[in-house]
């Protein structure tokens, strides 16, 4: 499997391993990588695997070039053993046609570990066989960056840098970075909202001199293998639920659109997927454009679902790439523009065929409060913000749509992640999990600093192992 690019425009772009893309996370052309062709999947030889066996497969289908079937098994193994569950994603029954597929069950409680994990297990064999060590720096709306620092805590050759807005990440995602105890991980509390750290990371990879000394590297949604590994549970719950005999429905709560844009890869290499929902919350530009092609950037309205209060989704622009037809050129022009005036220029092909790929929902804090306290009432059960947005998403769906596939709505995150929310609208707190209990008393680690680029290179170069030791 070989990737490119999506912002290069030359005729002949150039390509990159799995384990080139795995390590770098952003091209230097500022554009995502994404693979030449895609691979297909052959459903009907899937019969109800394990989720290890599983995830080595379809994994292994992006990276076998570089990594070998038994080292995949043997990663894959590790990744997700410290699991909670037995089917690592477990799918519960909410009503004759709604299913949750349950990704919280990971050391951090949020469906960000299913892939990051995996990432870790991924980067420390890749680097390992170099003889090379790498800097992460990531931005965080809440859940990416403990899944991340969890999985590179006191790994040799990784040193971690995770940015977050300060005060706009709950208590609980806080704590969850903050308390990891290991030299090589770093939480950095940025006074500005999720795209400001999102910025400050792009311009840190910009810097080309500072990627080198520093070999940066990224773990965010943005990395390609990410995406590879969400794939997994996607296969996973439509073969449970009769693929490839029967198609299933989808809704995601969406954020950066990395979730969402792995079930999109998952329907094009073969897996029956009905409709895509792509489900938001108040920051509603990927609905808004869905709904009528404009794509016009607003402020960030912070909400109860904090790890979707996103307006630039950065993994839009691997879709954007299909849209446009795979023009790298395209692509550098329409981002630059949207970058520029805040407005994606209209481009009604792509739109009528981004269109046909997605249904969208629209689910603002009251309806979050309201799908919490309905599905507790039908079903006794407590979900979180972010899951009540897909929730209420595929219900408003399956009201309007013709077709009778089951409808699985994403469970992202564990009720106890967003204990507030959930007794607002139950009356009930959801117990704490041990794994969460621990962290409320143990001592913080964060550097508080301005939204300035400048004030973040010198701390991460201050920090960074690799820095001190090329000194
Ligand atoms: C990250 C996250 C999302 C959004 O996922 P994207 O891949 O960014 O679209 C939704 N829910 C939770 C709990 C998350 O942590």
């Amino acid at each position: 499997m070989r990737y490119r690019s999506t912002r290069d425009a030359r005729p002949a772009p150039a390509i990159h391993s799995f384990e080139d893309v795995l390590l770098a996370g952003l091209a230097p052309d500022g554009g995502l990588y994404v693979p030449e062709t895609l691979p297909t999947l052959d459903v009907t030889a899937l019969s109800q695997p394990s989720y290890r066996d599983l995830a080595a497969h379809v994994v292994g289908l992006f990276a076998a070039q570089d990594f070998g079937e038994g080292e995949l098994r043997r990663l894959c193994e590790t990744a997700y053993a410290g699991f909670r569950h037995a089917a690592v994603t477990p799918l519960v029954q909410l009503d004759d046609r709604l299913w949750l597929l349950e990704l919280f069950h990971g050391p951090t409680l949020a469906f960000k570990d299913l892939a990051l994990q995996l990432l870790g297990q991924l980067f420390d064999a890749a680097l390992a066989r170099r003889g090379a060590r790498v800097t992460i720096v990531g931005a965080t709306s809440g859940d990416t960056g403990s899944a991340a620092l969890e999985a590179c805590r006191d790994r040799s050759a990784i040193d971690i840098f995770f940015l977050y807005p300060q005060g706009r990440i709950s208590e609980v995602q806080r704590r969850q970075m903050t308390t990891v105890a290991a030299a090589n991980c770093h939480a950095i509390a940025i006074d500005g909202t999720f795209d400001d750290c999102q910025d400050l990371v792009k311009a840190l990879f910009a810097d080309a001199s500072l990627r080198r000394e520093l070999s940066l590297s990224a773990m965010n949604s943005i990395n390609f293998a990410r995406i590879a590994a969400q794939i997994v549970y996607y296969v996973a719950a439509a073969v449970a639920l009769g693929a490839p005999d029967r198609a299933v429905s989808f809704a995601v709560p969406t954020g950066n659109f990395g979730n969402i844009y792995s079930a999109h890869v998952a329907r094009a290499m073969g897996l029956p997927i009905e409709r895509l929902v792509l489900a938001t919350n108040a920051n509603d530009i990927l609905a808004r454009y869905l709904a009528g092609g404009d794509m016009s950037l607003a402020d960030v309205t912070p909400s109860l679902s904090p790890s979707m209060d996103i307006q630039v989704a950065s993994n839009f622009e691997r879709l954007l790439f299909e849209l446009k037809g795979r023009n790298g050129a395209a692509v550098t022009q329409a981002i630059a523009a949207f970058r520029r005036d805040g407005v994606l220029p209209p481009d009604d092909q792509a739109w009528r065929s981004a269109g046909k790929l997605f249904a969208a929902h629209r689910v603002d804090d009251a309806a979050t409060l309201a799908e919490i306290g309905e599905t507790y009432r039908q079903t006794g059960m407590l979900i979180d913000p972010h899951t009540a947005v897909a929730v209420a998403a595929a219900r408003a769906h399956a009201a309007r749509d013709e077709d009778d596939a089951p409808l699985v709505a994403l469970a992202t995150a564990h009720p106890a992640k967003f204990p507030d929310a959930v007794a607002r609208a139950t009356g009930v707190r959801p117990p704490m999990p041990p794994v969460l209990a621990e962290i409320m008393d143990k001592p913080e680690r964060v550097a508080v600093l301005p939204n300035e680029v400048g004030a973040v290179t010198r701390f991460i170069r201050e920090r960074s192992r690799l820095r001190r030791r090329a000194a």
